[in-house]
């Protein structure tokens, strides 16, 4: 599933290849891909034939481009991709939605396989389109606010990482990137967030920065090469995790054997030494 990184590199794919230029046509080959559309597939259609991309934002897992006071909205859900390519290829059974440009250039191919991502236009979303504006900032964006942060980890009665999973305190971590920053700021995930000292809710902070600017960079590098670019998926199998998907393997830092434990339907994973269960803990 795209977390941060992966979506900030399509983010930056879509700012070189697809930013400025003037949209000619617009397929929609499925329309579960425009579920959110309000109106169908015909009003996401006409809303862009003819408009020029403007800017290519994010917040969190989600993506935007803004069109004159308008935006196109998308979240990759997932198995989205973005592809951009010479529009003779061949199309393959997973595009949902087909834009070509009026230049005759590159086209872009929304593809989902499962379906569960999805685009809209939303009206007068150039600047933070409405569906979004629940989304707290992420921890890369001006807007976001440590203090307000460390505040309202203090006000919760929650676990560690069900917190940093809620998209309305703090955006951008999902599973991977929730257990590798846990692991590097030495907490555990079922920590009560309202035991936290300032040291911890900074080294966690900073934690999380590292661990998602890392990934960014090593996202960041694979997709220069035009055509097999804006992947959703493209830095997930380079980079090195620490411990998530590491189930009894040596911890890097102590070498004790990794733990797996359940958690919503998901897994945990952590080091049973560097990341000691807390005395009361939030399951
Ligand atoms: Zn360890």
């Amino acid at each position: 599933m795209p977390e941060l990184p992966e979506v900030e590199t399509v983010r930056r794919g879509l700012e070189r290849h697809v930013v400025g230029r003037t949209i000619d046509t617009v397929r929609v080959l499925h329309p579960r891909a425009v579920r959110r559309q309000p109106a169908g597939p015909e009003e996401f259609c006409s809303a862009l034939t003819g408009r020029s991309l403007d800017s290519a934002r994010r917040r969190g897992k989600y993506l935007w481009m803004s069109v004159g006071e308008d935006a196109l909205l998308a979240h990759l859900g997932m198995s989205g991709q973005l592809l951009v390519g010479e529009p003779e290829r061949p199309v393959s059974p997973h595009v949902r939605i087909w834009f070509t440009f009026a230049d005759a250039g590159p086209d872009l191919r929304f593809t989902d396989q499962r379906t569960f991502g999805h685009m809209c236009v939303v009206r007068d979303g150039a600047e933070l389109p409405e569906p979004i504006a629940h989304i707290a900032p992420d921890p890369f964006e001006p807007a976001f606010d440590p203090a307000a942060l460390a505040r309202q980890l203090r006000g919760r009665r929650t676990g560690l990482k069900r917190a940093l999973l809620d998209q309305s305190m703090i955006s951008g971590i999902g599973n991977i990137y929730a257990d590798e920053a846990l692991w590097r700021a030495r907490l555990h995930w079922a920590r009560p967030t309202e035991t936290l000292n300032g040291p911890e809710t900074s080294r966690l902070l900073a934690a999380v920065r590292e661990v998602l600017g890392e990934a960014l960079e090593a996202g960041g590098t694979t997709f220069d090469s035009l055509y097999v670019n804006v992947n959703g998926q493209s830095g997930y199998f380079e980079r090195s995790l620490a411990v998530y998907g590491r189930e009894g393997r040596p911890c890097r830092r102590c070498g004790t054997p990794v733990r797996r434990d359940p958690f919503m339907n998901r897994s945990s994973y952590s080091c049973p030494r560097c990341q000691p269960r807390p005395r009361r803990a939030h399951w």
